[in-house]
C-alpha cells in the first residue's frame, strides 16, 4: 500500500503479536496476546455505568481476555449520556486489579490520555476519531497498545494510514478494528466489511479485531456476524454485553446478555478450530486479593 511502511506486510516477517497487560497475572491471564493463535475476545458494556455493573460482568466467568466500557463517550446528541467521565477511572482500576482483567476504554481527546494511561491496558480510538491526526500522533507516544477503529466512512487505505500515524510516532502496538461502514441501507446500523478484514490481514502485519455490535446495531445479528468474522480470519472480537441489556444507557439495541455472550463464544469453537485458531476455555475465577 502506498506510503504505509511500518504497518505494511513485509516490514516484519511476522504477524504482530501484541502483548496486553503484561503486569497482570491472575484468573483472566490465560491469554494476553492479540494476534496469536488464541482469539482475543473483549466483552463489556458500551458505557460504564456503575461498579455493580462491571462487577457482574467480571464475575460472570466469561471466557474473555479483556473487558471494554467507555467513560468518555462520543454520542451523536449532546443531550445524550456522555459517560461517567473521571468518576469512571476508579471503576476501571478496581475491576482491572481485583480480577486481573485487562481493561479497554476509549480516549476521545489528547488531554484524556494521561488520565487513562494508569487505569487502562488498551486505549481505543473510536470511529469518529480515526483521522484525528493530533490524537493519533499523541498516542504514538504512549506505551499502551491502541485499538484503532475504522472510521464510519474510511477507506481501507485511510484506515491503514491512520495506523501508520500511530506507529510512525513511536507506538508499534496498533490493533485494527473493523466496526462496519456507512452505506445506503439503514436496516443494519452499519455494514460489516468482511472483505476489509481479509484485506487488512493481507496488507498489514497488525492484528485485526471485529466489532459485530456497532456493525449491526441489532443484537440478533451479533453472534452470526461474530462467527463470520472469525471464519474470515479475524484475530478476535469486541462485543457489547451487559447484565441487563435493555437497561444499557447507550447502545441497548445492539447489546447482548452475558448468557448470550457465553453462548456466542462457545459457538466460535468449531469455527476457530476450522481456521487454525483457539478459543480459550472458561477460567476458574480466583479473586486477586
Ligand atoms: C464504542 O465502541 O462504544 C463506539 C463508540 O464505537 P465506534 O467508535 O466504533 O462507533
Ligand atoms: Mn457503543
Amino acid at each position: 500500500m502506498k506510503d504505509a511502511k511500518l504497518v505494511a506486510k513485509g516490514h516484519t516477517e511476522h504477524i504482530s503479536e501484541i502483548e496486553i497487560a503484561p503486569d497482570l497475572t491472575g484468573p483472566y491471564g490465560a491469554n494476553r496476546t492479540v494476534g496469536g493463535k488464541d482469539l482475543f475476545i473483549i466483552g463489556g458494556p458500551c458505557s460504564i455505568e456503575s461498579m455493580a455493573q462491571m462487577e457482574a460482568i467480571a464475575q460472570a466467568k466469561l471466557p474473555i481476555q479483556g473487558v471494554r466500557g467507555g467513560i468518555y463517550k462520543p454520542r451523536t446528541s449532546p443531550y445524550a449520556f456522555q459517560g461517567l467521565g473521571e468518576v469512571g477511572l476508579d471503576i476501571l482500576s478496581a475491576i482491572r486489579q481485583r480480577y486481573a482483567l485487562p481493561v479497554i476504554t476509549e480516549v476521545m481527546a489528547i488531554h484524556q490520555i494521561e488520565k487513562l494511561v494508569p487505569h487502562a491496558d488498551v486505549l481505543q480510538v473510536g470511529s469518529r476519531n480515526m483521522q484525528n491526526f493530533d490524537l493519533l500522533k499523541a498516542l504514538g507516544e504512549v506505551n499502551q497498545p491502541i485499538l484503532l477503529k475504522r472510521g464510519l466512512a474510511a477507506t481501507v487505505s485511510e484506515f491503514v494510514m491512520a495506523a501508520e500515524y500511530i506507529a510512525s510516532h513511536g507506538n508499534p502496538n496498533v490493533i485494527l478494528c473493523e466496526r462496519g461502514i456507512r452505506s445506503f441501507d439503514s436496516y443494519t446500523r452499519n455494514v460489516l466489511d468482511i472483505g476489509a478484514v481479509v484485506a487488512l490481514k493481507q496488507i498489514t502485519h497488525l492484528p485485526v479485531l471485529v466489532d459485530p455490535s456497532h456493525a449491526s446495531g441489532k443484537r440478533e445479528l451479533v453472534a452470526p456476524l461474530a462467527r463470520a468474522a472469525i471464519a474470515a480470519g479475524a484475530d478476535g472480537l469486541i462485543i457489547e454485553c451487559h447484565p441487563d441489556p435493555d437497561k444499557s444507557v447507550s447502545d441497548a439495541r445492539q447489546t447482548i446478555s452475558l448468557e448470550a455472550m457465553a453462548a456466542l463464544i462457545d459457538s466460535l469453537i468449531p469455527i476457530a478450530e476450522a481456521v487454525g485458531r483457539n478459543v480459550r476455555p472458561h477460567h476458574s475465577l480466583n479473586l486477586v486479593s
